[in-house]
């Protein structure tokens, strides 16, 4: 469902991908594991075009996203469900306005469907209890879920996590993970996910890649802990490389 086809990215004269090709397949949960500045951020916002390729394809759902309109490309992003860092929610909206927040702004759904969506989206991420709250008020794992509710809201083919568990307690990443198998499993969403915390991506991901030097330098698929292992990385993840 994605193909990232030669990408290239540069920062005035730094180059942060280099020559980056990648496959995602239709239900994949896909990690892209890498050192810090490695570039994996970039790489995911490359997906949906946050950021513009010097050169290169993105290819999401059948759609070079490199080639389309502006129009085309706002559509074509309604597809592309995206949860940041630093989770994003509005300080000044309630958890339920939160996640319907993107649906008003595209005005897609009348307000009984959109209560039952959003209803929905905070049910399946455990949060149904806590829709009247504000955000300043939730744990950071609950405010993850609740940027991971408010991407899926508008019912995307693919949903891009930037480091959902980097600022989780052991526990709270466990419960995290536990909500992306259920987006996953319960809703088909294809997930990219970038962390740099290994042991998260094994449990989790059907596949990851390494980003290193600005390419991909291995995939692996992280279920067969016996086979040979290349890079330190690879060894450190356990993962078997295909
Ligand atoms: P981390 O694990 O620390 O989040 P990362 O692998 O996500 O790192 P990126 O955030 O993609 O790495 O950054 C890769 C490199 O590109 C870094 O050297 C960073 O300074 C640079 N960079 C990223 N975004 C920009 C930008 N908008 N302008 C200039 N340089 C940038
Ligand atoms: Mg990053």
């Amino acid at each position: 469902i994605i193909r990232l086809d030669r990408v290239r990215k540069s920062f005035g004269a730094d180059p942060v991908l280099r020559d980056v090709s990648l496959h995602v397949a239709r239900g994949d949960i896909f990690g892209i594991a890498g050192r810090s500045g490695a570039g994996k951020s970039t790489l995911l916002r490359t997906i949906n075009l946050l950021e513009r390729p010097d050169s290169g394809a993105v290819v999401v759902a059948g759609r070079d996203l490199t080639r389309l309109s502006k129009r085309d490309l706002r559509a074509a992003r309604q597809n592309i469900g995206m949860t940041f860092q630093h989770d994003n929610l509005l300080q000044n909206l309630t958890v339920f306005d939160n996640v319907a927040f993107p649906l008003r702004l595209h005005g897609m759904l009348n307000p009984p469907r959109l209560r039952r969506r959003v209803q929905a989206c905070l049910e399946l991420v455990g949060l149904a209890a806590r829709a009247d709250e504000y955000p300043a008020r939730l744990s950071g794992s609950q405010k993850q879920r609740a940027a991971i509710a408010r991407a899926i809201a508008s019912q995307p083919e693919v949903l891009l996590c930037d480091e959902p568990t980097s600022a989780l307690d052991a526990e709270a990443t466990r419960a995290l993970l536990a909500t992306l198998r259920t987006v996953s499993a319960d809703l088909g969403v294809t997930i990219v996910i970038v962390s740099h915390e290994l042991p998260a991506l094994a449990a989790l991901c059907n596949r990851v890649a390494v980003i290193e030097h600005g390419v991909v330098a291995e995939t692996f698929a992280p279920t067969d802990t016996t086979a040979p292992r290349i890079t330190p990385l690879g060894r450190e993840l356990a993962f078997h490389a295909t």
